[in-house]
């Protein structure tokens, strides 16, 4: 309102102002006409002074001529006799103005008259030195008085307005502190108490819907955190909720079964409240880097149960953990890898006894008994499988329990190749096979085994040969980015694709009488994949029936010195 006022009075100031400008612009016009006329008197202050004196009444405003070096010549309101002790006027701020642009305007206090005056000066005649600055003045009471008025106008209106606004904000704090009476602290558990059980007491319609609003909303929360609690606790994996912070929400029944808190474990961070090695960690950085990750854990304390435990990250910046009693299975799997090992133990002592007798027999057998000698070498090639079988299980249960690398050092790729190639040159020759090599010319290092790496190729190798009836078989050694691949590429009978994700698996065969027929064990991929795996590689096929496979192991490569020369 305020700023609405001083606006107001700026346009009401300019369209009275403009509007006498206006009137006197048109006044001065006819006192011009009648100066100009008498032109010859301009020095005659007698004459001067009376024609300002007729003009002034004839016009009912206040005239003035001023020379324009600034000594007044005549005034309808000063006597001739005192015009002569006035002070010089070309310094009044309309005057100076006329006599630069031709006209000028002021308004001020007037001390000849004793009242705020309305200027108008207007440079008269065009020659120098024959100029003449005639001036009108009429009181500016006008403006003021319209000024004050819309002041009080101003004023009035906006008391009013404040009177509005504080009846009306009287009455809404009324409301409001009713309102806060009606759910203050004293009986907001009585409100509670009556919102849980549905009850009902008289209140004000605004409390009332706000009452029925929290009624709904209570139920729906309670209805959610009933089903979120039966699928918590009806679960076997124990439920582990973390906040950003690490700090333990919440713990499901399953936990409590699976593990012994050793304090209360809400509120707390996993460490203080179980002793589970590595499981603070896994918690800090999946909260750090938002990525899940999986572990198996085995705990201290009484139990030593093993647990696949499983952290990802929640959309509210913390964590869930989830919990799987792993003991069993693991207990299992260790049985089994010991039978295996046991039997093949085991087994190799009296196959080495047949072996030798065998051989010793076909040596000793005489001429001419060809049946015997059929059957001594059907024992003997028999022997033979189950013996590299027996070994071949030996070494997968070798790898499986090592899980690591047992001995590891920097090796360069095609060293290992060659070696490979070397093994298997025989056998490719003797089956009419190509048997090529191509490395990259650039050095490339892997960190492992040696001997297992060896094997590894050695076993692809021996597969591309033994399913390749005719063609060549291929050995590549490339440094790719951070990688090492060798590949091994044959033109042979290829893997039908459905094939494809199981080959890797123990015993598996793709054709289990071909593969019988050539002396295989099914073992041979199993053995590449937990080399390669130990390594921290991964194998990959591809392959196309009846035009050929290429097997290819992907390794870490190994920054050698010589690796970043070249
Ligand atoms: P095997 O001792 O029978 O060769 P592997 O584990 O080495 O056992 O291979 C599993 C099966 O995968 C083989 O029986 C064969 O069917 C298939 N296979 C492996 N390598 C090749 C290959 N280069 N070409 C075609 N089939 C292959």
């Amino acid at each position: 309102m305020v700023s609405l006022g001083v606006v107001a009075e700026r346009v009401l100031e300019e369209g009275i102002v403009n509007q006498m400008r206006e009137l006197l612009l048109k006044q001065i016009e006819v006192v011009k006409s009648t100066v100009t006329e008498r032109q010859d008197s301009w020095q005659s202050i007698l004459y001067m002074d009376e024609l300002a004196d007729r003009l002034g009444s004839k016009l009912m405003v206040r005239v003035t001529f001023i020379s324009p070096q600034g000594k007044v010549v005549g005034d309808s309101h000063v006597e001739t006799a005192d015009l002569a002790r006035l002070e010089t006027h070309a310094r009044r701020p309309e005057v100076k103005e006329a006599l630069q642009k031709g006209t000028g305007w002021d308004i001020r206090y007037s001390n000849t008259v004793g009242v705020d005056l309305f200027y108008l000066a207007s440079l008269c005649g065009a020659r120098e030195g024959s100029q003449l600055v005639i001036r009108l003045a009429v009181p500016a009471g006008g403006i003021f008085q319209a000024k004050a008025r819309l002041k009080a106008q101003m004023g009035g209106i906006f008391l009013l307005g404040l009177a509005v606004l504080f009846l009306a904000g009287r009455s809404l704090g009324k409301k409001l502190s009713e309102w806060r009476n009606e759910v203050s602290r004293d009986n907001l558990e009585a409100l509670w108490g009556e919102l849980l059980s549905g009850e009902e007491s008289p209140v004000e319609p605004g409390v009332h819907n706000i009452k029925v609003k929290l009624r709904e909303s209570i139920s729906t929360l309670r209805e959610a955190k009933d089903r979120l609690e039966a699928v918590l606790h009806g679960m076997v994996e124990g439920v582990m909720l973390l906040d950003p912070k690490g700090r333990i929400q919440i713990v499901n029944s399953a936990l409590g079964a699976l593990l012994e808190a050793r304090v209360d474990p809400v509120g707390r961070s996993p460490a203080e409240a179980y002793r589970l090695p590595g499981l603070q960690e896994a918690v800090e950085e999946c909260i750090g880097d938002r990525r899940a990750r999986l572990l198996e854990i085995k705990s201290k304390g009484a139990t030593g149960k093993v647990l696949e435990v499983q952290v990802s990250p929640t959309p509210q910046g913390g964590a869930v953990a989830l919990f799987r009693d792993v003991t069993e299975k693991k207990r299992l799997e260790e049985m089994r890898k010991n039978l295996i090992a046991n039997v093949s133990h085991e087994l190799r002592t009296p196959l080495t006894a047949i072996r030798g007798a065998v051989e010793g027999l076909m040596d000793e057998l005489p001429e001419g008994l060809q049946q015997t000698q059929r059957f001594a070498n059907m024992i003997h090639r028999q022997v033979l499988r189950l013996e590299k079988m027996v070994k071949d299980l030996l070494d997968l249960s070798k790898l499986e329990a090592e899980g690591r690398l047992s001995e590891s050092k920097i090796v360069e790729a095609r060293e290992i190749a060659r070696e490979a190639m070397e093994s298997v040159k025989e056998m490719a020759e003797a089956k009419g096979l190509e048997l090529q090599s191509s490395f990259t010319s650039a050095q490339a290092h892997v960190r492992g085994n040696p001997r297992e790496l060896e094997q590894a190729l050695v076993n692809l190798l021996t597969n591309a040969i033994q399913f390749t009836e005719r063609g060549r078989v291929v050995l590549r050694v490339e440094a790719v980015g951070n990688e090492v691949h060798f590949s091994v590429e044959d033109t042979g009978v290829g893997i039908p694709e459905e094939h494809l994700p199981r080959i890797f698996e123990r015993f598996y065969r793709v054709d289990r009488d071909r593969s019988r027929e050539k002396g295989g064990s099914g073992l041979g991929l199993s053995i590449v994949k937990h080399i390669v795996q130990n390594h921290g590689g991964r194998v990959e096929v591809q392959s196309t029936p009846g035009q050929g496979s290429i097997f290819r192991v992907i390794l870490p490569r190994s920054g050698g010195e010589e690796d970043s020369k070249l």
